[in-house]
């Protein structure tokens, strides 16, 4: 059994949930799995404690390992988001060359904001592709000018494949980098 507020495990009879207090079950029913618990015998209730034991242990290292990486984490979402997303915006902004450097530095802050805000929510692929892509959706309402890109030659519909391209590809990427940082896929929860 796990909380389903916030996934750490707990045993049959356990009510609340020891990390952030979410009511696991009513008050009866754990009881009815307490009295369940006891009438097992010792030998099974200490492996389903000692199964327990592990789980809660491996959820520690997995969020110990969350905290010692949230830098480790911006850094990554400032590359795998920033430098696609100041490639793509650098060059769909019309920006001379040598200002793209220094525009790109919004796409590298917002991409370690990305990273660290998918630290802090503990990873998962739909929560990352949500991130990224949403990230992208908005630079792209936020930063591409209609009047400047019909000046590269691109047409609309250039413009258009160029944002959806950018788009899935900011969803790929998010929804990779969501999974690395779950507790199945993590270092710590190998
Ligand atoms: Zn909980």
């Amino acid at each position: 059994m796990h909380c389903g507020s916030c996934g750490r495990p707990l045993l049959p009879f356990h009510e609340a949930c020891f990390q952030c207090g979410t009511t696991a079950q009513p008050s009866e029913s754990a009881a009815a799995r307490k009295r369940e618990w006891d009438a097992l015998s010792p030998k099974m209730q200490g492996e389903m404690r000692g199964a327990y034991d592990l789980q809660v242990e491996r959820r520690e290292r997995w969020l110990e390992w969350l905290r010692a990486h949230r830098r480790v984490h911006a850094a990554l979402g400032a590359v795998l988001y920033g430098l696609p997303a100041a490639f793509i915006f650098g060059m769909l902004d019309g920006f001379p060359l040598w200002a793209i450097p220094f525009v790109s530095l919004v796409d590298l802050a917002l991409g370690a904001g990305v990273g660290t805000a998918l630290n802090r929510l503990q990873g998962g692929s739909y929560r990352g592709m949500i991130l990224f892509g949403a990230a992208f959706l908005g630079e792209a309402l936020l930063r591409v000018g209609g009047a400047s890109l019909l000046g590269l030659g691109l047409g609309a519909a250039g413009v258009a494949l160029i944002l959806i391209s950018g788009f899935l590809l900011s969803l790929c990427t998010g929804y990779a980098f969501g999974l690395q940082l779950t507790l199945d896929r993590s270092d710590a929860g190998a």
